[in-house]
């Protein structure tokens, strides 16, 4: 069905502020999704220098912005300069989605959240299990707060650099004393889900883990939605184990998103196709 495009002075503004920001899918699956409700509203891309950042976000003020997406690199940049952060933000310390209330902006991370709805609306439950994560970055600060809220049994984080990996699990522990967290084990006990966070697989890497760890999961996560079979994905399904990559992940990011701007139910299926449209003619490029 074809939804009327509306733009007038009632039109309500959203956006996305990062640098670059010209590589985003957002624009056009959040428009997307207003134009399938019917709302007045649009949702456009803002490239801005470190330095401007804090003006962009007074001009946003006086344009009447309703909400917006931060991106790299200024997810970490953006909590000083908003009036309230959400659980999720405080304890990540990074937000990437921005709500205009009678009080200023207030900052969400919906990464964590989306990836735990993806697997839940998939029919996967977390609850009891156990987790191998690889990364401690950004990407896997979000997913083992989120995983550590669904009642997983045990989280073990695996990354390069072990400081970053041992503050992470500081922190959890700091969130909740009974969590069963551990880094960079020597060796290995049963796991039910592998998670690849990391960026490795992104430009045709290798493996980002142990090949023994891979083939001994139930299920290998990726967060890459690009290329959609990285050669972790491939060595885990040619051993007949299920895999799921990042499109999901970074859909119901961008749901959860669209939900606490409109307080609406988002049109995931309207989300997810213009996704796959999208993400089809990045790699034909
Ligand atoms: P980040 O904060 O920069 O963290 C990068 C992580 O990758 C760190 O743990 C880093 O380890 C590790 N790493 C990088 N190069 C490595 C190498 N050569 N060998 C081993 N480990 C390496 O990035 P991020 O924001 O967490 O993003 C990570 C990945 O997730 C990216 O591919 C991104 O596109 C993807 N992502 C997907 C979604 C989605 O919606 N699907 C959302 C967010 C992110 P060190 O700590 O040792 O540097």
């Amino acid at each position: 069905m074809l939804h009327r495009l509306t733009i007038n002075g009632k039109t309500k503004l959203y956006g996305i502020v990062g640098n670059p920001v010209s590589h985003s899918f957002s624009p056009e699956m959040q428009t997307h999704a207003f134009q399938h409700l019917d709302l007045n509203a649009v949702y456009l891309p803002f490239p801005v220098k470190e330095p401007d950042l804090s003006k962009l976000l007074d001009a946003f003020w006086v344009m009447g912005v309703q909400g917006f997406n931060v991106t790299v690199p200024y997810k970490e940049k953006i909590v000083g300069l908003l009036s309230e952060l959400s659980e999720e933000a405080r304890f990540l310390g990074s937000v990437n989605t921005v709500r205009r209330t009678d009080q200023g902006w207030k900052g969400f991370c919906t990464d964590g959240f989306g990836f735990t709805r993806a697997l839940t609306i998939k029919g996967i439950a977390l609850q009891g299990k156990n987790i191998v994560l690889l990364g401690a970055g950004g990407a896997a600060k979000a997913i083992s707060f989120a995983l550590a809220n669904a009642g997983v049994n045990q989280i073990v984080i695996i990354n390069r650099t072990q400081e970053k990996a041992s503050d992470l699990q500081k922190r959890l522990l700091d969130f909740n004393p009974s969590l069963n967290v551990s880094v960079n084990p020597t060796s290995h006990s049963a796991h039910d889900i592998l998670i690849n966070s990391t960026s490795v697989g992104m430009n045709g890497e290798d493996i980002p883990a142990a090949a023994e760890l891979v083939l001994s999961s139930q299920l290998v996560i990726d967060i890459i939605y690009n290329p959609p079979l990285t050669a972790l994905l491939k060595t885990a399904k040619n051993a007949g184990i299920a895999i799921y990559n990042g499109i999901d992940m970074l859909l119901y990011q961008g749901v959860e998103a669209f939900e606490i701007w409109t307080g609406k139910q988002a049109p995931v299926q309207v989300m997810f196709d213009s996704l796959k449209k999208s993400l089809a003619f990045a790699q034909e490029m």
